[in-house]
């Protein structure tokens, strides 16, 4: 008998590890370890679309997790029933803008200029604020010394326009409220009437926007570098639950470079980092 648990003993300790091993391997693979660990406990919580980490292996003790998780959550691209008004003011770097804050329909930032003033491609059809413009100048430059191409397909839109383009989507699709907010800002919830988020594509997709995106050089460039420029990916893959917004890989925010530092060496997403600071 003993033999035989000589050799069942290991090949238990296998499967028991392995699956584990892999998972850590699929999530840690476009993080930072310490974010697993931190945030860890925030998507446990409240995820409930999981179609984005269905690659991973489950073992039985998750899945039992899993469900328990799926009873307690709400629909991740909801709005929430109390609504509130930013609590810092939009010219803020950090101001927190979500689904349950909202800018006021009155705020538009006073610094606009043309996006082309750093050098992007597509940027004179653009605007942004001029705070952003000498990092993202520097961001432009650098990206091209390795190669890489990148166009802006988005920036700047008021909260006018960004009842058209809600109002686009609504009718695009059938009055489809529930869709629709998985991608698309009511008026106010935009990050865009900020004036330092901007869209980014590239030549190696046609400079179009969407999905394809997070799979081409620039997309991946991007998602490793952009911190060092100040910018920060808003709606990351796996984090929907706590974004309320599906993965978007070419949507970036400005906060600033020391800001964007402190995020990523705190392994922290834009949301949560905000949230320390206006909640
Ligand atoms: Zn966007």
């Amino acid at each position: 008998m003993k033999w035989k648990i000589l050799i069942y003993m290991p090949l238990l300790l296998l499967t028991f590890f392995l699956p584990f091993k892999t998972a850590d391997y699929m999530i840690n693979k476009d993080t930072t370890k310490k974010e697993v660990t931190k945030e860890k406990e925030w998507v446990e919580k409240s995820i409930v679309d999981t179609t984005d980490i269905e690659e991973i292996p489950i073992t039985e003790t998750e899945s039992t997790q899993k469900e328990e998780v799926v009873t307690e959550s709400s629909n991740w691209w909801e709005y929430p029933d109390e609504i509130f008004e930013t609590t810092r003011s939009g010219d803020d770097l950090l101001v927190l803008v979500n689904k349950q804050y909202k800018l006021p329909s009155t705020y538009a930032p006073k610094d606009l200029v043309l996006a082309s003033t750093s050098g992007i491609r597509r940027g004179e059809n653009y605007s942004l604020r001029k705070v952003i413009i000498e990092d993202l100048k520097k961001m432009i430059n650098d990206s091209k010394d390795n190669g890489i191409d990148l166009s802006i397909v988005s920036a700047y839109r008021s909260y006018q326009t960004q009842v058209d383009t809600y109002n686009y989507w609504l009718n695009k699709n059938n009055n489809d409220v529930e869709y629709v907010d998985t991608f698309s800002a009511r008026p106010g919830h935009s990050q865009h009437q900020l004036g330092t988020t901007l869209d980014f594509s590239t030549n190696e997709i046609g400079d179009a926007l969407g999905d394809s995106f997070a799979n081409t050089k620039a997309g991946k460039w991007l998602a490793e570098n952009a911190y060092k420029y100040g910018f920060m990916m808003s709606y990351p893959k796996g984090y929907e639950s706590i974004t309320g917004y599906k993965f978007e890989s070419w949507h970036y925010r400005y906060i600033g470079v020391f800001n964007a530092t402190e995020a990523f060496n705190q392994a922290k997403t834009l949301e949560l980092y905000l949230r320390g600071y206006n909640l």
